[in-house]
């Protein structure tokens, strides 16, 4: 079950269109669009193999809604965050 603060993160991501809205719910099938724990959102582009484990799902950030078209995220802004959580990662 989404804790109360998943919900907040999905209602926001699919308020754009009913397709997305649908994806984020996810309620009939396991999307491949999902929000990170980082509250990013991500679309899974493919799989990846690692050694003696499952394949692996590489995942992309979204910038605009695959289905509407709006724009759910800012590119910029995603990227910043992402290099300044490598760099923490890093240190
Ligand atoms: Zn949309």
């Amino acid at each position: 079950m989404a804790s109360e603060t998943q919900d907040a993160q999905l209602a926001d991501f699919g308020s754009c269109c009913e397709e997305l809205n649908q994806v984020m719910s996810g309620e009939e099938f396991e999307p491949l669009v999902t929000v990170g724990g980082d509250g990013i959102l991500y679309m899974s582009v493919g799989l990846i193999d690692i050694e003696e484990e499952e394949p692996g799902m590489v995942d992309h950030p979204v910038f605009y809604c695959p289905f509407c078209g709006t724009k759910v995220q800012d590119a910029e802004a995603i990227r910043t965050q992402l290099d300044a959580a490598d760099e923490a990662e890093e240190s």
